[in-house]
């Protein structure tokens, strides 16, 4: 494995280990199973296990499963799944869920230091006296409820005496303080929710700022990385770890979330993109999850690539989708077999090539990497080429064909077109050629040049095959501010699905699902796993082969 770029979190864990502050550095990354993963995911995902990889630590996968409204077996599955697929591989494998208990007995610790109390004010009472940055918040009525009476009322909270939204845990911190997560905040809430993992055996769930600090220091994490937006709450977390009197004193450390152009990137507005089926699934190929991103085509080799590239910082910024691109197609230049493939078909006939014969061509696999050897494709009288390489009547600069022009078909032979045959109402459906046989490819024919080489495939071993062309899933509105009232929704690409039918060279009857390869002029293809079938493949596609894009 290459070694991950250096970054500011990568100087602390080596200053840390230097001085003797830790002796081992254990990370984690801890999913709330509420949805699949994404780009950014992988971003988090890279950086806490090759961080922990490169100096002999650990990495525990955690399920930050907290929330049992939104949470659910079949997101832990694919998270597993997804963590697995991109390389790596976790030491612990936890549940934030099987704390619940040690989580309550830290609880119980904080009312009897009157740390703690139970309050019975409503969501927007508590809202309305928390204040503002220069107002400080108000104390609430139950504050100083003693400590008897603080246990007695969590235990019946435990037990289910009350409904949801009642009463909650307050941490009993500083109403003045200008940091407003110190401001007593809620650590348990009621919830009569069935959660995925403990069934009904809890009605009061901790919160996220409670939960998260006890699970690290539960599990002797060092170095705690999360996302910018949690800056605010490292007081909290520092404060939750030092009164609960944990043994393990693990640090929070946060670095920017990525962004990609042209996308969204987080999982409630994917939920609903998948909800309001705006796209066929988490695993729909133009989503940014780590599961569309396989089914499009995407090497866990290029996701990594791009992360490294990225690297980590403190400040947020919008990487450009361009630059993933530019990752899969340095992974696939030298590993994906080149082959021919007609989207929108159009027939040729050969008129001088004898009726029924039908040779063997040879042709590269890839003529970037001449190890992968050559592949024979079939050539005849009857072909099919793009609709897009003929022009009856052609702009200047354009040397594909047109009548009286003459192209080179890559790997074959040197053609002309010499008439159009139309249906009634006008169409073109079929050109005329004739081929000149001392121009064939390979034989050093020197004698005269085309300006265009066209690509084409033999009609009649030629297979079906259905192409699935994406463009971004988000129109370029939403990198800015969005106008007011309307949402991201209003930005979803109404063309980024485009569905044709074509053909494909007979050796690609068998391409099996994530099978790769470079379709000539086309881009790089995926064989979709999800709805090729036996009589026909799906191609999707991964990438064009232009690229404006510079490192
Ligand atoms: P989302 O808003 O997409 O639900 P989240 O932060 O709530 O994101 P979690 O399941 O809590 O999702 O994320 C697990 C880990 O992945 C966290 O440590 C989080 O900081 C990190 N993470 C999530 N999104 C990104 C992102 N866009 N870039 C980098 N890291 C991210
Ligand atoms: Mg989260
Ligand atoms: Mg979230």
């Amino acid at each position: 494995n290459k070694p991950s770029s250096s970054n500011f979190i990568k100087s602390i864990v080596i200053d840390d280990l230097k001085s003797g502050k830790v002796d081992k550095v254990i990370t984690r990354f801890p999913p709330e199973p509420n949805g699949y993963l994404h780009i950014g995911h992988a971003k988090s995902i890279c950086l806490n296990f090759e961080l922990a990889d490169e100096y002999g630590g650990k990495t525990n996968l955690r399920f930050d499963d907290t929330n049992p409204l939104k949470e659910d077996v079949e997101y832990v599955e694919s998270i597993k799944e997804d963590v697995k697929w991109l390389g790596f591989e976790w030491d612990g494998l936890f549940f934030a869920s099987d704390y619940f208990e040690e989580m309550y007995n830290r609880a119980v610790l904080l009312i009897k230091k009157g740390k703690a109390f139970v309050c019975d004010l409503s969501p927007e009472q508590m809202r309305e006296m928390r204040g503002t940055l220069t107002e400080p918040g108000q104390e609430s009525p139950y504050r100083n409820r003693s400590v008897e009476e603080n246990l007695d009322l969590f235990g019946r909270m435990r037990n289910g005496e009350f409904k949801d939204g009642e009463k909650v845990l307050r941490a009993k911190i500083d109403m003045g303080s200008p940091n407003i997560n110190m401001r007593d905040p809620v650590l348990y809430r009621i919830s009569h929710a069935t959660h995925h993992n403990t069934g009904d055996t809890w009605c009061i769930y901790p919160m996220y700022a409670f939960a998260h600090p006890l699970e690290d220091a539960i599990e002797g994490v060092t170095h705690s990385i999360c996302t910018l937006e949690f800056e605010d709450q490292r007081p909290l977390y520092d404060w939750v770890v030092h009164e609960c009197e944990m043994e393990n004193v693990p640090h929070q450390y946060e670095f920017a979330r990525l962004n990609i152009t042209n996308t969204v990137m987080s999982k409630r507005k994917l939920k609903l993109l998948v909800d309001e089926k705006f796209v066929d699934g988490w695993d729909d190929p133009r989503m940014p999850t780590i599961s569309g991103l396989r089914r499009r085509g995407f090497t866990p080799e290029s996701i990594r690539a791009f992360c490294r590239e990225i690297g980590v910082a403190r400040s947020n910024s919008l990487v450009d989708a361009k630059m993933l691109d530019h990752f899969i197609r340095e992974d696939l230049k030298l590993k994906a077999p080149r082959t021919m493939g007609i989207l929108r078909p159009l027939k040729v006939v050969i008129t001088n090539y004898p009726e029924g014969q039908v040779e063997m061509l040879d042709a590269e696999i890839n003529p970037e990497n001449p190890e992968m050897g050559i592949r024979q494709i079939p050539f005849s009288r009857e072909i099919y080429i793009e609709q897009d390489d003929f022009m009856e009547v052609p702009p200047s600069k354009y040397h594909r064909l047109y009548p009286g022009n003459e192209v080179r078909l890559k790997h074959a032979y040197f053609v002309k077109c010499n008439d159009v045959i139309k249906d009634e109402n006008g169409n073109v459906v079929e050109i005329h050629c004739t081929y000149d046989p001392e121009t064939k490819s390979g034989t050093g024919f020197t004698g005269r040049k085309v300006k265009g080489t066209i690509h084409w495939v033999e009609a009649s071993n030629a297979v079906p095959a259905e192409f699935r062309l994406y463009e971004p899933l988000i129109l370029d509105e939403e990198e800015g501010e969005e106008e007011e009232g309307k949402t991201f929704l209003d930005y979803v690409n109404p063309n980024s699905l485009e569905i044709v039918q074509g053909f494909i060279e007979p050796n690609m009857k068998d391409a099996e699902p994530h099978d790769k390869f470079q379709f000539f002029r086309h881009g790089y293809f995926n064989v979709d796993p999800k709805y090729t079938t036996a009589e026909k493949r799906i191609f999707n596609l991964i990438v064009s082969l232009k690229s404006s894009f510079k490192l």
